[in-house]
């Protein structure tokens, strides 16, 4: 290799705008698509919700930003920093260890802006097709969209060398299954559509879940809505201690719901409910690519993938940046980023396809041996530590000692450590200088 080729990186979130960021640095060719009119992805708060709020209707026009007003980051600023680019606190900013999601849309408008993204990217152009036409050549051709009045849309195909998909994991919701949801005659949404609690003001809520969001929402709705019941496994560890509220109670997973109205829990409590949020988490999803059946989506398993990034066969042509979850998500991006523009440069070999194609079918057979479902396939959950020690050593990158000590991980058990008001709670920043110290 060692050639400038023309590469097609789609979605300007986080890890689009890293992506970017290391191909130009490489020198290779890059043409952001985006279909949002800003950059930040999931960092773009935006009030509008979807026509269906549970997110099950394929036809859907699709709002990409999950957040939700109240959002504060449930990780320290420190490691939602690149490299060579930290989140710092700003004289007129939010200046919170834990700040608010405006701050860090700002953080990733200053990083594009500063490293010249900007032009790299055709804002308002959604992806509708990527597919490989010609192997040899490695042609692939990049459909786009753009909306020229409220109901026509103008469409355009492009060929380049390589694609990156950097899309998102937080766009199509995962819901509960129960019998009678589907004729349950309440109102039923997915956290990706929960923007603001004035809307629950006095009504009962079931809420499913007891992630983040669901915590988040909980604390937000409570003061307002009559009752709260929060519909979780046993096995959860729970992020928040519903004796602090006077108006909000645990149960286990929903049995059925009745046309009544009436929502039966599995310990055989039953509530007469007006809402449920499903809090359930997100499916990946890869409805432009088209690969002849080269990489699929099952059970949120993206596959097969080379180190969470390259399908063997269609390596270094196609990547993904971007699925992984449970871990420091920016920290994993920047490293991937940097993997594929050096890979796509010539400047780091990657193994034959034989032996990476080896090395994921090792890795399915090491989850089914541990018992570990398709789904946790992307989580970085128990080896982030190595997984980013591997990436870091491919690209020579020494990483300081506190990189040991900072996984996700171990936020998770200072979140638990402080409690639910962990973000104000918590003395992060000397928690964090005492471990940078040791570098
Ligand atoms: P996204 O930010 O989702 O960006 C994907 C981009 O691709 C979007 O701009 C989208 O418009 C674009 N796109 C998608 N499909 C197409 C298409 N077909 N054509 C063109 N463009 C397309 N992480 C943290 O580090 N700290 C936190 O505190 C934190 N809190 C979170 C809270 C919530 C509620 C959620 C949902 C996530 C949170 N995360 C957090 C994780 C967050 O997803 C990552 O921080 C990061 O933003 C992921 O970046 P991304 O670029 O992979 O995806």
């Amino acid at each position: 290799m060692g050639q400038s080729y023309n590469i097609a990186v789609i979605g300007a979130g986080a890890a689009g705008l890293v992506t970017a960021r290391e191909l130009q640095r490489e020198g290779l060719r890059v043409t952001v698509f985006e279909k949002a009119n800003k950059v930040g992805g999931t960092w773009l708060y935006d009030s509008r919700v979807e026509s269906d709020l549970l997110g099950l209707d394929p036809n859907r026009e699709i709002v990409h930003s999950s957040l939700y007003k109240s959002l504060r980051t449930n990780l320290p600023r420190q490691v939602m920093s690149f490299m060579d680019y930290p989140f710092v606190k700003r004289e007129s900013g939010d200046r919170r260890p834990f700040p608010g999601h405006e701050e860090v849309l700002r953080f990733l408008q200053d990083f594009a802006r500063d490293f010249g993204l900007m032009e790299l990217i055709r804002f308002g152009h959604e992806v509708i097709r990527v597919e490989l036409v010609d192997e040899v050549s490695h042609e692939w051709v990049v459909e786009s969209r753009t909306r020229e009045t409220e109901s026509r849309w103008e469409s355009k195909e492009e060929v380049f060398e390589a694609v990156v998909i950097c899309n998102g994991k937080h766009a199509e919701p995962k819901v509960a299954e129960f019998p009678g949801r589907d004729t349950w005659p309440g109102l039923q949404m997915h956290s990706h559509n929960y923007r603001t609690p004035e809307q629950f003001e006095n009504k009962i809520v079931v809420l499913i879940g007891n992630g983040p969001s669901a915590t988040d929402i909980l604390k937000d709705i409570s003061p307002l809505a009559k009752q709260v019941h929060l519909a979780f496994r046993g096995s959860d560890i729970m992020l928040i201690n519903l004796k602090n509220y006077d108006n909000a109670w645990p149960h286990s997973p929903i049995e059925c719901a009745h046309e009544d109205g009436k929502v039966v829990f599995q310990d055989g409590s039953i509530v007469e409910a007006e809402v449920i949020i499903h809090c359930t988490g997100y499916k990946l999803h890869l409805p432009f690519l088209k690969s002849n059946g080269i990489v699929t989506v099952d059970d949120n398993r993206v596959g097969p993938l080379y180190k969470h990034i390259f399908p063997p066969s269609l390596a270094p042509w196609l990547s993904f940046v971007g699925i992984n979850y449970r871990a420091l998500v920016f920290r994993v991006i920047e490293l991937q980023a940097i993997w594929v523009a050096k890979v796509l440069s010539g400047k780091v070999k990657l193994p034959t396809q034989e032996a990476m194609a080896a090395s994921v079918e090792e890795f399915y057979e090491q989850m089914e041996k541990a018992g570990l479902p398709k789904y946790h396939t992307h989580s970085l959950q128990n080896d982030e530590g190595e997984y980013v020690s591997w990436l870091a050593a491919q690209l020579d990158i020494r990483p300081p000692k506190s990189w040991e000590e900072l996984r996700f991980f171990s936020f998770v058990k200072g979140i638990f450590a402080h409690g639910e008001n962990f973000r104000d709670t918590w003395d992060v920043d000397k928690w964090l200088q005492e471990i940078e110290s040791s570098d």
